[in-house]
């Protein structure tokens, strides 16, 4: 009987060779926008206790009802973490972040879990790249977020974006609009896919972000948010586009923008992909001005953005954008002979303790094996050492472009490769 080779949990997957050239260079460019936009790194646990979800994101909301991976351990309910925002307001109250200079600016790269339907775009295990400012609530750093988040799309060289932006209301206007969307669909339920009968009871405000045929033509003729505000949520949205106009962002008024977790008020935003439009959003943000107070802390302000990497990276496949992924193998090591392979195994060390980056593959006998090998590696230079060179204590170089070997004694062959790899960067 064959015996049976295990496979990964459905939704999930390898990241591996160029997948992770894909996510180390998505990192690289996001890390370091947040970096010199004054934010700082926090890494939280995957695990959480999970009320911190249930009533940080809200109990009817789909990814607390049906989708969070959640296990109890000795009497306690623990969850994988489905999102990363009450995550960081956990740490900012627990770890007394309040005490330091407000806001605090922090961002992560980490990977979430959410028991979807897996498909193009959704997985059960999937990484998303986040910006949170806690503790100021300046219309300013709405505009902030929303630029720093564009930045990223920018330098990453993705040019099919559009920005959705909208405004969830606050305590005060957001209950009145309810009444006024209740109303407008109450004669209307029979008419709804059978989930928005569920929301209509449950999140009615989810009624607008529906992607069923039968929904939409109800949403461009229910009351807009946009239309009820109170006066400071008006105010204050006015002037987070007047910043973003500032920059001369491109950005579209968007009513059905409402986001799916219950924290959040006011600005509200979302990034698509232009061509598919809110299919596959490639990331979202806004204000949570509630949450920290919801989670127990004091009234402070927030708001935050999360990008999904896989997202982006299909995004950038789709538009084969020219990467160019840095190289950092680019010298082979080749040995003949039982003394060579000794004099080859102290040179690849002496390469990587220079700093030079280097392989051989020490399994390999025949030299035209390795230089085969060197070739598929694609390294720009393999040094060779035979019989004769380990006797003579001399090392060839050759460049592997135009085939020219040259020999050097062992002392100098580090400088003078150190030199040319320099020379060709
Ligand atoms: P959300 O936390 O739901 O606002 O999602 C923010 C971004 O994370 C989305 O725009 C997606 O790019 C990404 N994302 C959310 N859920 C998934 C998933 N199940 N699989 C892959 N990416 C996801």
């Amino acid at each position: 009987m064959a015996k049976r080779i295990f496979q990964k949990p459905r939704g999930t997957k390898d990241i591996w060779g160029d997948d992770q050239k894909y996510f180390k260079y998505v990192r690289d460019i996001f890390e370091n926008v947040a970096e010199e936009a004054g934010f700082l790194k926090i890494d939280t646990p995957a695990i959480e206790d999970t009320k911190l979800f249930v009533r940080g994101v809200g109990k009817e909301t789909d990814i607390v009802s049906k989708e969070m991976y959640t296990f109890n351990r000795s009497g306690n309910s623990l969850t994988l973490r489905p999102e990363g925002t009450a995550p960081i307001v956990r740490a900012y109250l627990e770890d007394g972040m309040q005490s330091l200079p407000q806001p605090v600016s922090l961002y992560y790269f980490s990977n979430f879990f959410r028991y979807e339907r897996p498909q193009a775009g959704r997985y059960r295990e999937f990484w998303q790249f986040g910006l949170e400012v806690l503790g100021d609530k300046s219309p300013l750093v709405d505009a902030n977020v929303i630029a720093t988040a564009s930045r990223i799309y920018k330098k990453l060289n993705i040019k099919d974006i559009s920005i959705q932006v909208n405004s969830m209301g606050c305590p005060t206007c957001r209950p009145k609009y309810m009444k006024l969307l209740k109303k407008f669909y109450s004669g209307k339920v029979t008419k709804l896919c059978a989930d928005c009968k569920k929301r209509y009871k449950t999140n009615p405000l989810r009624l607008l972000d529906c992607k069923n045929e039968k929904c939409l033509a109800l949403q461009n003729e229910a009351p807009q948010i946009i239309n009820n505000l109170c006066s400071a949520c008006h105010d204050h949205f006015k002037t987070v586009l007047e910043y973003v106009d500032e920059l001369d962002i491109l950005y579209e008024l968007n009513p059905k923008v409402v986001r799916g977790f219950d924290y959040y008020t006011g600005t509200v935003f979302e990034i698509w992909n232009a061509s598919d439009g809110a299919q596959n959003s490639l990331g979202g943000g806004g204000r949570y001005d509630e949450l920290i107070q919801t989670l127990g802390g004091p009234s402070i302000p927030a708001m935050g953005f999360g990008g999904g990497v896989e997202r982006t990276i299909e995004e950038m496949k789709k538009e084969e954008l020219n990467l160019d992924f840095p190289k950092n193998v680019n010298i082979f090591v080749a040995q003949l002979g039982s003394k060579a392979r000794k004099k080859c195994f102290k040179l690849l060390n002496d390469l990587l303790d220079a700093g030079i980056g280097a392989e051989a593959r020490f399994d390999k006998g025949g030299i035209g094996d390795q230089l085969k090998t060197a070739s598929k590696l694609g390294v720009e230079y393999t040094l060779l050492i035979g019989q004769r060179e380990a006797f003579d204590g001399t090392v060839i170089i050759k460049d592997m472009a135009s085939g020219n070997q040259e020999v050097f004694p062992y002392e100098k062959v580090i400088k003078v490769i150190s030199k040319r790899l320099n020379k060709n960067s």
